[in-house]
């Protein structure tokens, strides 16, 4: 059998297309454009990376998207304060936190600052609750894109042996969460794991996401199977690679996600469709309160 690429480059530009249709016709109708809020603290220059590609991504499907770039020097009162007010900014459907922040700030206290429903990236508690209880709101970009891209393959998954390598709060660990919700039999291994060469090779499907190049040789993977590479690391010779040795892995899977251009341009589309999800959500609450009827 020979191997299929999951090519994450279309499927997303395939999503965009799709926004940008509904988008238009929102606008068409009178309606306004979803806005989303980028807030980036300090000059770490992967993330000032990943903003402007998310932000051009906004202005190809016709949404609103305001940059807050703020100091290193920012206060944890400083942040907070920012989010108040954009959670209150009837323009600012999504708010986005570009991750990491500096140590001095409690990341977890600020992300749950940040209205669930605005919560574009997923990664507030409620947010991953709702997942935990297969009731999702707001899904964290990354898994939802590769779900995305599981889905383009055809293959049932339920019932599949998966394997995510790195339990990460915003990668492995809802990943894990999605395949449970798909009904695969999920194992989560992380740097305390044993025999994490055997249990790869146990996995239908193994997503890896650890942040080591060419963490995963060929010999772990299972003649057939759906691989998924979330790692994004800098090789020695200034390439983008993944966590999978991709020549080798390749060789033995059915499916398999490139770096680059598998699962970094989902995790944007997800990003896309979260903020757009959340402008619908707005629309429907403020129409609710209009109309005297206060919801949930
Ligand atoms: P992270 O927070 O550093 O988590 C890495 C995980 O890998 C941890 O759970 C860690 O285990 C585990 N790990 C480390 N060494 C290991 C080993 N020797 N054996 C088994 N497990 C090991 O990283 P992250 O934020 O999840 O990101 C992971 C990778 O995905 C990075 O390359 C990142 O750049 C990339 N990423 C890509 C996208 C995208 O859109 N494509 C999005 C987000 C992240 P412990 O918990 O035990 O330490």
């Amino acid at each position: 059998m020979s191997v299929q690429l999951l090519d994450g480059k279309s499927i997303a530009a395939d999503i965009r297309a799709v926004i940008k249709g509904r988008v238009d016709a929102l606008r068409s109708a009178g309606g306004r454009s979803p806005g989303l809020a980028v807030i980036l603290v300090g000059e770490n220059p992967a993330s000032q990376v990943y903003v402007r590609n998310k932000r051009s991504a906004c202005a190809e499907v016709g949404f609103y998207s305001e940059m807050h770039e703020l100091p290193a020097t920012t206060s944890q009162f400083e942040l907070v304060d920012l989010i108040d007010r954009l959670n209150a900014d009837d323009r600012i459907d999504g708010i986005l936190m570009q991750l990491p922040l500096p140590d001095r700030i409690d990341e977890a206290a600020v992300t749950e600052r940040i209205l669930p429903t605005k919560d574009v990236d997923g990664f507030h508690p409620y947010n991953i609750g709702r997942l935990a209880l297969r009731m999702p709101l707001l899904r964290p970009c990354t898994p939802k894109g590769v779900m995305t891209m599981l889905a383009r393959t055809g293959q049932p998954l339920a019932g599949l042996d998966a394997v995510v390598i790195g339990q990460s709060n915003i990668v492995g660990r809802p990943m894990a969460l999605e395949l449970l919700a798909a009904r695969c039999t999920v194992t989560i291994c992380h740097s305390r794991t044993r025999d994490l060469a055997e249990k790869a090779r146990g996995a239908d499907l193994l997503v890896a996401a650890v942040g080591r190049a060419h963490f995963v040789p060929g010999d772990w993977v299972k003649q057939g199977a759906i691989l998924i590479d979330v790692g994004i690391n800098r090789g020695a010779d200034g390439k983008l690679v993944g966590d999978m040795d991709f020549a080798a892995c390749s060789g033995r899977a059915s499916w398999i996600t490139p770096v680059p251009g598998g699962v970094g341009p989902m995790t944007i589309a997800s990003l896309l469709e979260n903020t757009l999800q959340a402008a619908e959500l707005h629309a429907n609450m403020t129409a609710m309160e209009a109309s005297g009827n206060p919801g949930v």
